[in-house]
C-alpha cells in the first residue's frame, strides 16, 4: 500500500501538493472547474492539519512565449479562493527569489499556488523530461510531497517523479480514490463484466484490450476503432476511419476471442463529417463510398442485451462522433443504458467524460475517472512512473 497524506504529521510543515488543475480556460474564464473541485479534499485536509500548503500543477502545453499568457494558472488561484474561502497567493514564476521569499514567509494554513510547471518546458523541456536539477529545486521548497494529480500519474515529470524522489512523499485523496475504484475493474471484477470501447483509434487502446480481454466476459467495440476490426473481419468499410497497420492485431484478437469481441451490426453513415449533412442507416455489409460515423439503432439494441445482465461495466471512448448532433445518438443511448444499469459502472477518457457531461448522466455513473491516458495506463497494469516512486507504507 502506498503512503498517503494521512501518514504524515502536517502541522507547520511545508506540504507541496501536485494537483491536476489542467482545466479548460478561455479568455481567463474557467469553463469546467470539476478538476479543481475534486482537488479540494486533499487541500482542505492539509489546511485543517495546519500545513503550509504549496500547490503545483501543469496547464496545457507550453511551446512558445505566447502560450504563457494563455496558460497561466492565475485564474485557478481565484477559483480556489472562492472554494476555500481563504487567500491563495499566486506566484507568477516557477522558480526564483520571489517564490523562495514567499515560501519562507508562509504561516500555517497559508496557501501558495506556483505558476504552471510547464513554463519550464520552454528551455529544454525541463518539466516534461524530468530535469534532475529542477525536481531537486522544487523539492527543496517543501518538507513533504503529496501527489494528487491522477491525470499525469503515468508521466515521468519533474513536478511528480522529480520532487517525489527528493522528499518524503505520499498520495492525496483523489489519487487514492482513483486507485481504489479502478482496482475493482482489475481485481476480481463482479461478473458478467462488460467493456465498451469506442473512440477514434485502435492504436490508443491496444494495451487495454490485451490486458482486460481475459478478465472481461465481452468487449463491445464501437466508434471509429470498430472499422479496423470490421475491415479485418472482411467487410467493406467505405471511407470510414481505418488503421491499416492494425488489421493484423484485430485479426489476431478476432481469431483468439471470436465469442468475446462484439462488433457493430449497423452504422450511421454520411459523405462528410459535418452538421446538417444527409445521413443513412446501413447494415455493415451495405456501406458505400461514405464514412461510418456512429453506431446504428440495431447495434444499440444488441449492446443493450449484453449490458442488461452486467455487474461491472467499463466504458472508454464514444460510440460515434458525438460532437455533431447527427452522429451523437449512439453515444447518448449507450451512456443512458449504462446510467440506468445496476452494475458497478466506470467511465474513463477525456472525450468520454465530455459526452457523459453533455448527456447529463454524471450522477448515475459509479466512477468517472479524472485521468484519460492515466486510467487506461492503470488498467493496462503497466508501471506508472509517478506512482511507482511513492513510498510504500
Ligand atoms: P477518449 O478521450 O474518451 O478516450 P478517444 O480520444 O479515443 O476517446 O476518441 C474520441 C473521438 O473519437 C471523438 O472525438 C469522436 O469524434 C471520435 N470518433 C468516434 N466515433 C468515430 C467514427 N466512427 N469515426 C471517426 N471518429 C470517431
Ligand atoms: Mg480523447
Amino acid at each position: 500500500m502506498k503512503k498517503t497524506i494521512k501518514d504524515y504529521e502536517l502541522s507547520g510543515k511545508k506540504v507541496i501538493i501536485r494537483c491536476d488543475f489542467n482545466v479548460p480556460i478561455e479568455n481567463g474564464v474557467i469553463k469546467d472547474e470539476s478538476r479543481i473541485i475534486k482537488s479540494l479534499k486533499t487541500i482542505k485536509y492539509a489546511l485543517r492539519k495546519g500545513a503550509k500548503v504549496i500547490l503545483m500543477s501543469h496547464l496545457g502545453r507550453i511551446k512558445s512565449e505566447e502560450d504563457k499568457e494563455k496558460y497561466t494558472l492565475k485564474p485557478v488561484a481565484l477559483n480556489l479562493e472562492k472554494h476555500l474561502k481563504r487567500k491563495v497567493t499566486f506566484i507568477n514564476e516557477t522558480r526564483g527569489k520571489k517564490l523562495e521569499e514567499a515560501i519562507k514567509n508562509m504561516k500555517n494554513k497559508d496557501i501558495i499556488l506556483i505558476e504552471n510547471t510547464r513554463f519550464e518546458d520552454l528551455e529544454g523541456k525541463k518539466e516534461s523530461n524530468n530535469d534532475k536539477n529542477l525536481g531537486k529545486y522544487w523539492a527543496n521548497l517543501g518538507d513533504i510531497f503529496i501527489n494528487d494529480a491522477f491525470g499525469t500519474i503515468h508521466r515521468d515529470h519533474a513536478s511528480n517523479v522529480g520532487i517525489a524522489t527528493n522528499l518524503p512523499n505520499g498520495i492525496g485523496f483523489l489519487v487514492e480514490e482513483e486507485i481504489k475504484k479502478l482496482n475493482k475493474l482489475i481485481n476480481k471484477p463482479k461478473k458478467p463484466y462488460i467493456i465498451v470501447l469506442g473512440g477514434a483509434k485502435v492504436s490508443d487502446k491496444i494495451g487495454v484490450i490485451e490486458n482486460l480481454i481475459e478478465k472481461a466476459d465481452y468487449i463491445l467495440i464501437s466508434g471509429g476503432m470498430s472499422f479496423t476490426f470490421l475491415k479485418a473481419a472482411g467487410f467493406n468499410i467505405g471511407d470510414s476511419i481505418l488503421e491499416k497497420e492494425k488489421i493484423p492485431f484485430c485479426n489476431k484478437m478476432l481469431e483468439k476471442y471470436p465469442d468475446k469481441i462484439i462488433l457493430p451490426i449497423d452504422v450511421i453513415t454520411a459523405k462528410e463529417l459535418k452538421a446538417n449533412v444527409k445521413t443513412h442507416e446501413r447494415f455493415i455489409n451495405e456501406i458505400e463510398d461514405e464514412m461510418g460515423l456512429d453506431i446504428g439503432p440495431k447495434t444499440v439494441k444488441l449492446f443493450k442485451q449484453y449490458l442488461n445482465d452486467a455487474k461491472t461495466i467499463f466504458l472508454n471512448g464514444p460510440a460515434g462522433c458525438f460532437e455533431i448532433k447527427e452522429f451523437s445518438k449512439g453515444t447518448k443511448e449507450i451512456l443512458k443504458i449504462i446510467a440506468e444499469s445496476k452494475a458497478y459502472t466506470v467511465v474513463g477518457g477525456g472525450d468520454s467524460i465530455r459526452a457523459v457531461k453533455e448527456f447529463k448522466v454524471e450522477d448515475k455513473i459509479s466512477h468517472i475517472s479524472t485521468g484519460g491516458g492515466a486510467s487506461l495506463a492503470y488498467l493496462e497494469e503497466i508501471k506508472l512512473k509517478a506512482l511507482s516512486v511513492i513510498d510504500e507504507k
